[in-house]
């Protein structure tokens, strides 16, 4: 497939997507799919092959969304389909330890930094709850820190957001959510080292677990300094907390080792999703074995999934990483990310707005505001979402997709070439200069 400039036809997508209305709330499974932070229709995807996708009017895009990070060798790679369509033909699921959970698992362990045990989930989401729940059951303490726009799912521990100030208990960001469990989490800025030690100072010997995604990507990409990172091993080794990477979007994409690899810090727990399923539903939490054997049936913490290491699942995981394995992929997703960046800041640097491409490996985004590229969540400007909606619709229009929200990130896959880029930036100076 390649995609051509075509002028957007969307009747069949909005006829289903009317639809789609009438039974799923908003339209959608998952929130962000719906263009509420840019408004529109959603293009109803049926069919995607390497770098583009296709919606059911017939349009072709080239995307840059990679189904929100998973397919790191790009849609539909063949090694993946071939290993998912082998499986399937052996059965969908059976409830029972599997080889493939079994080679999975190896894979893993043998990859990440530290990790001696892993347990399987279906999502990102039940990966992080449950290691939160592991640290607390480890410990013996209740309280967790996270980092304010650092997203680690939808269990209610996490679904917590900074009010302003230094440190603040936690407030809900959802309805549902009891104060009673929100109280339990406390949220710090990003790249705040006083604050962080004076929490630690303070209640450290409270804390179970600091939560961080070592590379946040969930509002921007908000890349930390190595001596933060540092920081938050040193001080929780020292009072008894467990620091928690959550590598949903990092693992196996920053680098093989993810992002405890590419820093040198060796976190006591781990979790994964994303590019360990290879596009099929996937989480994982690890770490040291003492930790991972306080789950049941060894332990006391309980955690558990009828679908949890789907043969399916984990057999499009081992094809997936064994790819990346055998073509060195994290050089080559470099060697890409550096190729999309010689092209895409200097299209950046002559916006009629500041705009600066922010990039670690493959993962990618535009900061629209003035001066270095914020840190932390609070220094991003809102004004940068309307620059970012003008981007979007202009791109889209010309069959471009990138993530339909300005604190989304992008993501670069094994499927996307240098010719890619040249329309990416192309199609971007087209955008820029209408919006000027
Ligand atoms: N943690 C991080 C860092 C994530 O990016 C995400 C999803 N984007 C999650 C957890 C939750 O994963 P899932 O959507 O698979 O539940």
């Amino acid at each position: 497939m390649s995609p051509t400039d075509q002028a957007l036809n969307l009747s069949e997508s909005e006829a289903l997507f009317a639809r789609a209305q009438k039974v799923l709330p908003g339209g959608v499974s998952s929130p962000v799919r719906a263009f509420g932070a840019v408004g529109g229709s959603p293009p109803v995807l049926v069919e995607a092959c390497g770098a583009h996708t296709k919606d059911v009017d017939g349009n072709l895009y080239l995307d840059f969304v990679g189904s929100w990070g998973p397919l790191i060798l790009g849609h539909s790679a063949a090694v993946v389909t071939d290993a998912v369509l082998a499986a399937v033909k052996q059965g969908t699921t059976f409830g029972a330890p599997t080889p493939n959970e079994i080679g999975l698992a190896e894979r893993i362990c043998g990859i990440y930094p530290g990790l001696e045990r892993v347990r399987f989930t279906s999502s990102g989401t039940e990966a992080v709850m449950s290691a939160v729940r592991l640290a607390r059951g480890a410990t013996g303490r209740e309280l967790i820190l996270k980092f304010a726009g650092c997203y680690h799912g939808h269990a209610d521990w996490g679904l917590v957001a900074a009010g302003s100030g230094l440190v603040t208990f936690g407030k809900p960001s959802s309805a549902g959510v009891p104060p009673s469990v929100a109280d339990k989490t406390l949220v710090l800025d990003l790249d705040d080292e006083e604050a962080f030690d004076k929490l630690m100072d303070e209640r450290g010997d409270e804390i179970a677990a600091v939560v961080v995604e070592p590379i946040p990507a969930n509002n921007g990409l908000l890349v930390q300094r190595e001596e933060f990172l540092h920081k938050l091993r040193l001080r929780t080794a020292a009072c008894g907390a467990l620091l928690i990477f959550d590598e949903v979007i990092n693992g196996f994409r920053v680098a093989r080792g993810g992002a405890a690899e590419l820093f040198g810090i060796t976190p006591d727990l781990a979790t994964f999703g994303k590019v360990i399923g290879g596009g099929l539903p996937v989480g994982a939490f690890g770490g040291r074995r003492d930790l991972m054997e306080h789950l049941a049936p060894l332990g006391a913490v309980y955690q558990a999934g009828t679908l949890s290491g789907n043969p399916v699942a984990m057999a499009a995981g081992i094809a997936a990483l064994d790819a990346l394995d055998a073509q060195d992929a994290w050089s080559r997703l470099e060697e890409l990310g550096a190729a999309f960046e010689a092209r895409v800041a200097p299209v950046l640097a002559n916006a009629p707005f500041p705009a600066k491409l922010v990039r670690v490996g493959s993962i990618f985004w535009m900061s629209l505001q003035d001066g270095e590229p914020p840190r932390r969540a609070d220094r991003i400007d809102p004004a940068a979402a309307e620059r970012y909606t003008g981007i979007f619709h202009g791109l889209l229009r010309r069959g471009i997709s990138i993530a339909p929200s300005a604190y989304e990130v992008g993501f670069l896959s094994l499927a996307h070439t240098e010719e890619h880029f040249d329309e990416f930036a192309t199609k971007l100076a087209d955008t820029l200069a209408e919006l000027g």
